[in-house]
């Protein structure tokens, strides 16, 4: 079964649809098949791949709200490994529409279900809010991936985030794990992103990833040309380094399928 992870921060801005887009097109680069699911009203990542607005008819708008099987609105990319599920305006409604359906936090955990097994990879574009969408994404995923901006007002929210994580961890999702936190629009140049990166690894500690996402021009760039930087400038610091965070993310899977695996086989042995 494909790993889910959810890319989710409420602060708005910090890297998250950037991430999710050049995370995807990286992993499929390394032979991973890889859906990206988009969970936002404003549509990015959609658009970041190329896709056009109103060129397809479905939306995870009716995944989530009408049960229309996800397989159907899946749309193709440049990349042959690599599908989204698009997003869409009507996404704004979810929270009023699904407020007295009792499942209404596992409508994408049970929209994925049949199809997981299809994919090594599943990435999921949150809005920058803690709402339903977000709340359907942290109990469908395995793992959440947290982007955030290097700049001054880094830390703030995180307490929040932490707080919600931790709840959906006791009553919906007990398995979710942290991904990691990934540092993004990094300037080596300022004493500000070195403080800031000073700051975060001494809170998340081992949890911050290794790779570091520089700030670059050709990364806000490639959006505009609905391309991946991979296909927008493959020789870009940008796409470098998002090619190193899709090696990461490999080898942390494996290694905790290994670590899973092992505990798995010591239980058996008693
Ligand atoms: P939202 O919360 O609105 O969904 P987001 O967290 O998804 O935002 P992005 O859309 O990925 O954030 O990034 C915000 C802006 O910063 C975009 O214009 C994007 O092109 C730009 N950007 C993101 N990462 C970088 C980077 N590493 N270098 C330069 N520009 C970047
Ligand atoms: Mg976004």
């Amino acid at each position: 079964m494909g790993r889910i992870i959810a890319i989710a921060n409420q602060k708005g801005g910090v890297g998250k649809t950037t991430t999710a887009i050049n995370l995807a097109a990286s992993l499929t680069a390394a032979d991973m098949r890889t859906l990206l699911i988009d969970l936002d009203p404003q549509s990015n990542a959609t658009s970041g791949l190329g896709i056009r607005k109103r060129s397809y008819p479905k939306s995870t708008y009716d995944v989530v709200v009408h049960g229309v099987p996800l397989a159907s609105i899946l749309q193709p990319t440049e990349l042959e490994a690599l599908f989204v599920a698009p997003a869409s305006r009507e996404l704004v409604g979810v929270t009023m529409e699904l407020a007295n359906e009792d499942n209404r936090h596992q409508r994408l955990s049970n929209a994925i279900a049949p199809i997981a097994q299809d994919y090594d990879f599943i990435l999921i574009d949150c809005p920058p809010s803690l709402d339903i969408l977000t709340v359907n994404a942290l109990v469908a995923a395995h793992s959440v991936l947290i982007p955030i901006q290097c700049e001054y007002f880094a830390l703030e929210g995180v307490a929040e985030l932490m707080e919600s994580l931790k709840a959906i961890r006791q009553i919906r999702n007990p398995k979710l794990e942290i991904e990691g936190v990934l540092l993004t629009m990094f300037d080596e140049r300022t004493n500000l992103s070195n403080q800031v990166m000073a700051d975060l690894r001494e809170f998340f500690g081992k949890q911050v990833l290794a790779t570091i996402i520089p700030r670059n021009i050709k990364l806000g760039e490639a959006p505009s040309h609905g391309r991946p930087i991979l296909l927008y400038d493959i020789k870009s610091k940008g796409a470098e380094a998002y090619i190193r965070l899709a090696k990461e993310i490999i080898h942390g899977t494996e290694k905790s399928t290994g670590a899973r695996i092992e505990r798995a086989a010591g239980d058996v042995r008693g």
